[in-house]
């Protein structure tokens, strides 16, 4: 064996190290991890390298209360040294309290119910599972829409790079483009459609809000043609837009099925359905469908923490005058920068529009300077903070903001040469 030189060993080591670790050992759907984290507390994170970020993602809408809250941790931590697991043979008091305050939130009608899941996909595979069960042969949804991963959440995916792979998809799904009344109207009409799927502000698609007319459109329509009106609120859901659910915001609003993940657990993974009144909670029926974790009391404990931190601690009225503060910064922002062209959203899901097309060149900057954000699409850069967030830290990343298009501009000119 011939003796290895040190420089050797130790890009050896390197290439060892949890990157390349990553490579070796997972499955390569995400594409290269852009840091390894140890650690957080409150807004912010640390990497393996003992580097600092202010955290303005939120796992994607999921850390409402941020990383590591007492609260959340507390929790946990209770629930645990209990009772994890019980199967669904048994019922847990977390578990029928956690049902009770979602319903008690929504303002749910009596006879209405929840169904707990571990994800956002399966709510809504659970969700398109009742529009199958009305009898009804089409379902609707929008272009641009993202709705989860498993079969039947794709088949309601509009992107068809996520689609075509996995074809033939769950039938009798049609797409109709965001905002166009009539197009629905029409849809609608033939009186053959179980559900129409709609998020209330499009996360995925880069924070695109469907607007109140064509919201309150959806809702009289689909009564008047006795079709299911499905709300996947799992990106806007449990206080991220400064509601508790983000139809709230407009009255008289209520769908007959809201789907709920991300940010209900804090972390945890926990999902929910929630059917609204009798019809839509009696669509499925005992022993039509299913879950081993579901509803489980570890999540179902952390989820009831964080409901219960954001009710006490008023994290609803800080998270709009936090929304608020990224608007004005931005907008500000937008009148003298002509790189920005304003934002999108509302609360704490916020999307700041660019000219050009280098949102990832942003979000490799933001990491150099020591912020998390997402390019959402080649032109939007989201913002999900924890809705824990405080002024400050939002004015940090603000006047940040035009040092990182520079450098963004920097990477983009190398990219191209
Ligand atoms: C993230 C998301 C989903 C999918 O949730 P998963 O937990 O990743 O399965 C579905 N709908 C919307 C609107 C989402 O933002």
């Amino acid at each position: 064996m011939t003796q290895q030189d040190p420089e050797d060993q130790q890009d050896q080591q390197d290439a060892l190290a949890y990157g390349g670790r990553y490579t070796r050992s997972l499955i390569q759907v995400f594409g290269a991890p852009q840091r390894v984290l140890v650690r957080g507390e409150g807004c912010r994170v640390w990497d393996d390298q003992g580097r600092e970020y202010l955290d303005l993602l939120g796992g994607i809408a999921v850390n409402a209360l941020g990383h590591a809250h007492p609260d959340l941790v507390a929790a946990l931590s209770k629930q645990a040294v209990s009772l994890a697991h019980v199967s669904n043979f048994f019922a847990t008091p977390a578990q029928i309290e956690l049902a009770e305050t979602l319903l008690r939130l929504a303002q749910a009608p009596e006879g209405s119910g929840v169904f707990f899941t571990n994800s956002g996909t399966e709510s809504n595979e659970a969700a398109f599972k009742m529009a199958r069960r009305t009898g009804r042969p089409r379902v609707l949804a929008l272009e641009q829409a993202f709705h989860g991963r498993t079969m039947g959440a794709l088949a309601l995916t509009h992107k068809e790079a996520y689609r075509a792979p996995f074809e033939p998809l769950p039938g009798g799904v049609e797409f109709l483009a965001p905002g166009d009344i009539p197009a629905l109207e029409a849809a609608l009409a033939p009186g053959d459609v179980a559900a129409l799927f709609l998020e209330p502000i499009q996360g995925e698609a880069g924070v695109q809000p469907l607007g109140e007319e064509y919201l309150r459109a959806a809702r009289r329509l689909t009564r008047e043609h006795g079709t299911l009106l499905v709300l996947d609120e799992v990106q806007t859901g449990v206080g991220r837009t400064g509601e508790w659910f983000r139809h709230q915001a407009i009255p008289d609003l209520q769908p007959d099925v809201m789907t709920l993940a991300k940010g209900l657990g804090g972390g945890f993974p926990i999902g929910a359905v929630i059917a609204f009144g009798e019809p839509a909670a009696t669509l499925l029926e005992a022993g039509q469908h299913g879950t081993t974790f579901g509803g489980n009391p570890l999540g179902a404990a952390t989820a009831l923490a964080v409901l219960g931190t954001i009710e006490e601690d008023g994290l609803l009225a800080r998270t709009r005058a936090r929304g608020a503060q990224i608007e004005a910064g931005i907008t500000a922002l937008a009148a003298e920068d002509e790189r920005v062209e304003g934002v999108r959203g509302a609360g704490l899901l916020q999307g700041i529009a660019l000219a050009a097309p280098i949102a990832p060149q942003v979000v490799t900057a933001a990491l150099e300077a020591g912020f998390i954000v997402n390019a959402a699409n080649p032109r939007t850069i989201r913002l999900a903070p924890p809705l824990i967030i405080s002024a400050e830290e939002i004015d940090t990343f603000l006047a940040a903001l035009p040092a990182l298009l520079d450098r963004a501009e920097e990477l983009s000119a190398q990219k191209e040469s």
